[in-house]
């Protein structure tokens, strides 16, 4: 495996596998690696003969009141976890690297997808997903990229920016990887006390709950279904969206058919959670 801590060394690696005619997967992340991101080099191996992992915790992304100065960081051991799964690749860029004015000149926005949902809540974080993600594209030039289900709305954002700018790469969703009670695997999970963990883990039973009375039959209505999820949630989590959407357009349905989603986002205390379930 390499490490390649500037942009000429990994656009070198991505153009010595093209001449030898090998496949190049993109995972991107912003390091403290977990299960869930183990599950998406997994995804990404099945695709590509070459997988390349960026780590970068991209200021971008973040709010000015959020998390950027405290995200869990801990590159020593995510280079060795990576380097246990054969990665190819590791691309670990400065932040001048990838924004050399401190002020973009250019910028990758897209339209309404960005703006429902997550996107009320954090108005700046999917224009900072996407320009993080473009310029990645463009450095390592990737035939596949993979982004884990969790990130229900970016990754059909991902998908929309790669149609709408002709990018010839293939973006791959991966399924959410949960612990043993449940609570998908998150890097800001490390700020969760006991307690918080066992709390969280309502997001899912209280998200499945909704599925199975929907599935079978107890619920026909949309309000009926937000409203079991409701009750079967914990009363420390607060509710930042809760809503059904169609698994293609994201847009919020009426009426309730199998095949789409049931997207959260919440807090516990100041810890921000996203999940979600097909129903
Ligand atoms: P992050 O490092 O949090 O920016 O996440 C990097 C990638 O890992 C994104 O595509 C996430 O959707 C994905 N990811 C994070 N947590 C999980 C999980 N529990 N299961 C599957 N994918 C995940």
């Amino acid at each position: 495996m390499i490490v390649c801590n500037d942009l000429s060394s990994i656009q070198y690696f991505s153009h010595t596998q093209k001449k030898e005619f090998k496949s190049i997967a993109l995972v991107p992340t912003m390091g403290a690696l977990h299960n869930g991101h183990l599950s998406l080099i997994e995804t990404a191996k099945k695709y590509c003969e070459s997988v390349v992992v960026s780590i970068f915790v991209n200021p971008a992304q973040f709010g000015p009141t959020e998390d950027f100065d405290t995200y869990p960081r801990t590159l020593n051991a995510d280079l060795e976890t990576c380097k246990s799964l054969h990665v190819d690749a590791v691309f670990c860029p400065t932040t001048s690297m990838i924004y050399p004015h401190s002020t973009p000149t250019t910028t990758v926005f897209v339209n309404h997808l960005s703006t429902l949902y997550c996107g009320k809540t954090r108005p700046h974080f999917f224009e900072g997903v996407t320009n993080v993600v473009s310029r990645l594209f463009n450095i390592i030039q990737p035939n596949v990229a993979v982004f884990g289900e969790k990130d229900f709305q970016q990754l059909a954002i991902i998908k929309q920016l790669v149609t709408d700018l002709h990018m010839p790469i293939s973006v791959v969703g991966s399924p959410i990887i949960r612990n043993q009670n449940g609570l998908a695997l998150s890097s800001r999970n490390a700020y969760l006390t006991k307690q918080e963990h066992d709390q969280a883990s309502s997001i899912y039973s209280a998200l499945l709950s909704g599925k199975k009375q929907f599935q079978s039959n107890l619920i026909l209505q949309k309000k009926n279904l937000i409203q079991c999820i409701l009750n079967n949630l914990d009363s420390a989590i607060s509710v930042d969206y809760l809503v059904v959407v169609d698994a293609t357009t994201l847009e919020e349905v009426d009426t309730l058919k199998p095949g789409q989603f049931v997207l959260f986002a919440g807090y516990l205390n100041k810890t921000r959670l996203i999940d979600n379930i097909s129903i």
